[in-house]
């Protein structure tokens, strides 16, 4: 059996594995797709230390650092069920049952899609997902924020800030944000919102978004707006189908942990974009799985003396 082992291969589930067998103990890895969602990111530039880099190249970077340890990475496994007990086990799709005395929980989350024709295509060349991320990328241009719930309207007030001009597009006759972020975000000169508004395609000139089009639900009719991105924020949702009635989640479905990334089961700890911590960042989920993995260390000595 395992000491520690850890179900997510992405910036959380990689720290937790280099923290854990710098401990000298046994450790385990098992990922879907070692790397996680920076697999999928172009040009990362906010990593503190690490001026600039893209997904795939600090992917690699990571599994990299682990395999400096004695870790067994077991990747393209997905994990489809956790049984607590004072061994608990980690059910596999391929059948098989990996046992350990702790269990890191970092399988991480992935943005919901608006799947409109363009939206793919144009992914990371205009479409993009994360304000905090890629807004700089469109400084003194003209971007739409894509849903009008607190992270849309968040979105838009951070980047009206550094853009040229926001349109907020919200599918619902009404946005959904918090009163106070609805008054700051009417407040702002640079910022147009459009309500009933279904987006019907995202275009570009097959490098790079050029507009959107919307239908206007009320009178039906097309209409289309020019612009250089396209921010979708419309939920973040975090990768616990599996954990369902196993443990505390959230109304989001996220996996509730305290302050030393302990979750409701003894014994497992969660880490990164799958759990109650605000901000879905990199540098954030990489020390809540340093944080999670010494959680994990200090409940292996206290349960080994009694
Ligand atoms: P993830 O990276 O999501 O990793 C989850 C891991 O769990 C993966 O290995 C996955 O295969 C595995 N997994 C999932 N389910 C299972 C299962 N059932 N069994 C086994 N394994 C499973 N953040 C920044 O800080 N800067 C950026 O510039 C940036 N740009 C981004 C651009 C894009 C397009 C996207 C999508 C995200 C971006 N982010 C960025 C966010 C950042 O990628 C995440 O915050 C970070 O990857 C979260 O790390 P994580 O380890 O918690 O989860």
């Amino acid at each position: 059996a395992y000491d520690v082992l850890i179900v997510g291969g992405g910036p959380a589930g990689a720290a937790a594995a280099v923290y854990a067998a710098r401990k000298g103990i046994r450790t385990g890895v098992v990922a879907e797709r070692f790397g996680g969602q920076v697999l999928d990111t172009m040009a990362i530039e906010n990593f503190i230390s690490v001026k600039e880099t893209e997904g795939p190249k600090f992917a690699a970077a990571l599994e990299e650092h682990v395999k400096v340890y004695d870790v067994d990475i077991m990747n393209l496994q997905q994990a489809t069920s956790l049984v607590p007990g004072k061994l608990i086990e980690i059910r596999l799709a391929n059948g098989g049952v990996l046992k350990s005395r702790t269990v890191i929980l970092s399988t991480g989350a992935r943005w919901r899609e608006i799947n409109v024709p363009g939206e793919r295509e144009y992914r990371n060349n205009g479409v993009a997902y994360c304000p905090h991320c890629d807004g700089p990328l469109f400084k003194g241009k003209r971007v739409a924020v894509i849903g009008g719930g607190n992270s849309g309207v968040e979105a838009a007030i951070d980047l009206a800030g550094l853009v040229k001009h926001v349109t907020l597009i919200e599918y619902g006759d009404a946005l959904r944000a918090d009163a106070v972020l609805q008054r700051k975000l009417h407040s702002l000169p640079n910022v147009t919102v459009i309500t009933s508004a279904q987006t019907t395609e995202i275009h570009g000139d097959g490098k790079k978004v050029s507009g959107l089009s919307y239908k206007d639900r009320k009178s039906d009719e097309l209409r289309h707006v020019e612009l250089e991105g396209v921010f979708i924020q419309i939920g973040l949702v975090p990768n616990t189908e599996w954990l369902e009635g196993t443990l505390a989640l959230s109304r989001h479905g996220e996996i509730e942990i305290d302050a030393r990334g302990q979750t409701s089961l003894p014994g497992v700890f969660a880490a990164g974009d799958v759990t109650t911590v605000p901000y879905k960042q990199i540098v954030i989920a990489a020390g809540d799985g340093a944080k999670a993995a010494l959680s994990a260390f200090d409940h292996l000595i206290r349960s080994s003396v009694s």
